[in-house]
């Protein structure tokens, strides 16, 4: 059954709060009628409602023109919670704990790379692994990955991998003190200590790409994108292993005392935390913990990103303007302050941001300040055959979605019918004419990861850009990926 749903703008629905006795709050989808036709054929709309219950809830659930149904909370769902009433849900953080985006441009053209792209991708392979469950270069020993989980890319720096400035770059510099590795369990940093440095199973990727368009090219040119042809490189990858094991600890632990704490949800996926209780406050360090790891490991695959570009152009990278032009975290929770009522009261909440990416505007004091006068950067990978984005927080965010936009195009296919209706032969021929080269670990990976198997991301960023939750700075397209 789809929720009743009623149309309060163009690109603005409502699941009321009589649709269940448990929602607190309506639920808020932010999306065209296209996209609103595909979340009606998954659960996305029944797990936005289902969010508008938990306890301490603001506003309302926020599912983003991207959502698709996930774990529990729709990927591309928000919500923010009262930081003493409220629950925190790990499921509405996800199982990739800052899985994320990082971008770095390149004074390189298409022209330049093109001869050498085959080598190029075929280098960034080898020397950044991918898979499941596959191993890197980096084998540490835990007392080694505690100063990673504590201290994110500072480690990183430190031992030699990317540049002091990187930081600036970096959500959060990459380095979240909140974090605390004690409440990370034995069994996640196994999992986590010889995984580091690894893009992941197939939706992560490291790709090159050619600037495409460029809508505003004021803001672009403070990104050090100054022209269409330009190369850039986007890295997609999280936690690994060990975000997924935090997760996992922390579920089955909210599993466990719900009821004790008199907390019934309607989704046992959604488990949840009282603020309030120990738990939710270990939850919390080990989530920074998780998110420091992840931070690392895109900084170590950006670091062999570098190496892959010395050794095929042989220059050195800062010759080549190799710099970040941002990363972003898009399943985190962040503590923040918000006007959480229509009188302006403002309040300090944690902002479940599930497969969503903030979208501060100009001034905001935790955007980096190189960005601080223009706005976060937006990044919005699309697929592997069409087109990814970068676009700038604006302030109707605050207002409309706890400052938060987009994080992709969002499935619209399952991995298994993309698997049975898109042979993996044909669909890497058809990149391939395209001039798009492609490497993977796994065959059936080049099914799943399909552009068909995604939504238009031209328009998961027009609406965006029209609700005015980010604006358009540049549209990129693929020519080389290299698929996890
Ligand atoms: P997620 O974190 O939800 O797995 O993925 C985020 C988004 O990345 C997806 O919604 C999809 O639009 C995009 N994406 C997945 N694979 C690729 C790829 O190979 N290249 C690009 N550019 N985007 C991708
Ligand atoms: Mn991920
Ligand atoms: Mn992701």
């Amino acid at each position: 059954m789809v929720p009743p749903l009623r149309k309060i703008d163009r690109l603005i629905w409502e699941i009321p709060k009589t649709y269940k006795p448990c929602m607190k709050v309506p639920a808020r989808i932010f999306a065209d009628e296209s996209l609103i036709e595909k979340m009606k054929t998954d659960s996305t709309l029944e797990q936005a409602a289902n969010v508008a219950c938990l306890p301490g809830v603001y506003k309302y659930s926020i599912a983003l023109p991207d959502a698709h149904q996930g774990y529990g909370f729709p990927v591309g769902g928000v919500a923010a919670v009262d930081s003493n009433q409220g629950t925190i849900s790990p499921g509405g953080i996800g199982y990739d704990i800052n899985c994320g985006v990082r971008v770095l441009r390149t004074d390189l053209t298409e022209n330049e790379v093109r001869p050498r792209l085959r080598e190029l991708v075929n280098t960034i392979f080898e020397l950044a692994p991918a898979g499941v469950g596959e191993t890197g270069k980096l084998h540490l020993p835990v007392s080694e990955l505690n100063k990673v989980l504590d201290e994110g890319v500072d480690w990183a720096i430190r031992n030699g991998y990317g540049w002091t400035d990187d930081k600036e770059y970096i959500e959060q510099n990459g380095s979240w003190d909140f974090a605390d590795s004690s409440k990370v369990s034995q069994r996640a940093k196994e999992r986590g200590k010889d995984e580091i440095g690894t893009i992941g199973s197939g939706n992560h990727f490291i790709e090159i790409q050619v600037v495409d368009k460029i809508f505003n090219p004021d803001v672009a040119k403070v990104f050090g994108i100054e022209k269409e042809g330009q190369v850039l490189v986007m890295i997609h990858s999280g936690s690994r292993g060990l975000g997924h094991q935090v997760a996992t600890d922390y579920i089955k632990v909210a599993e466990s005392k719900m009821r004790q704490w008199g907390l019934y949800l309607p989704d046992r996926e959604l488990a949840a935390l009282p603020l309030t209780a120990r738990e939710a406050q270990d939850y919390l360090h080990a989530m920074a913990a998780a998110a420091n790891y992840a931070w690392t490991n895109r900084h170590l695959l950006m670091h062999w990103v570098r190496e892959s570009f010395k050794r095929v152009f042989g220059r050195d990278p800062d010759k080549l303007g190799m710099r970040i032009i941002y990363d972003v975290a898009h399943n985190i929770a962040k503590f923040e302050e918000h006007v959480v009522d229509d009188e302006g009261h403002r309040a300090k909440v944690w902002v479940h941001r599930k497969g969503a990416t903030r979208a501060f505007p100009a001034g905001r004091e935790e955007i980096p300040k190189v960005y601080r006068g223009i706005g976060q950067p937006v990044l919005i990978p699309g697929s592997m055959g069409t087109g990814s984005y970068i676009l700038v927080g604006f302030e109707k965010s605050m207002q409309l979605t706890f400052g938060t936009a987009p994080h992709g195009a969002g499935r619209q296919m399952s991995r298994s019918a993309a698997v049975r209706s898109l042979p993996p032969s044909k669909v890497k021929a058809a990149l391939e004419s395209r001039g798009i080269i492609i490497r993977s670990a796994e065959s059936e990976i080049i099914s799943e990861e399909a552009p068909e198997a995604y939504k238009n991301v031209d328009v998961v960023a027009e609406v965006s850009d029209a609700l005015g939750l980010a604006k358009k700075v540049v549209r990129m397209r693929p020519i080389g990926v290299v698929k996890g």
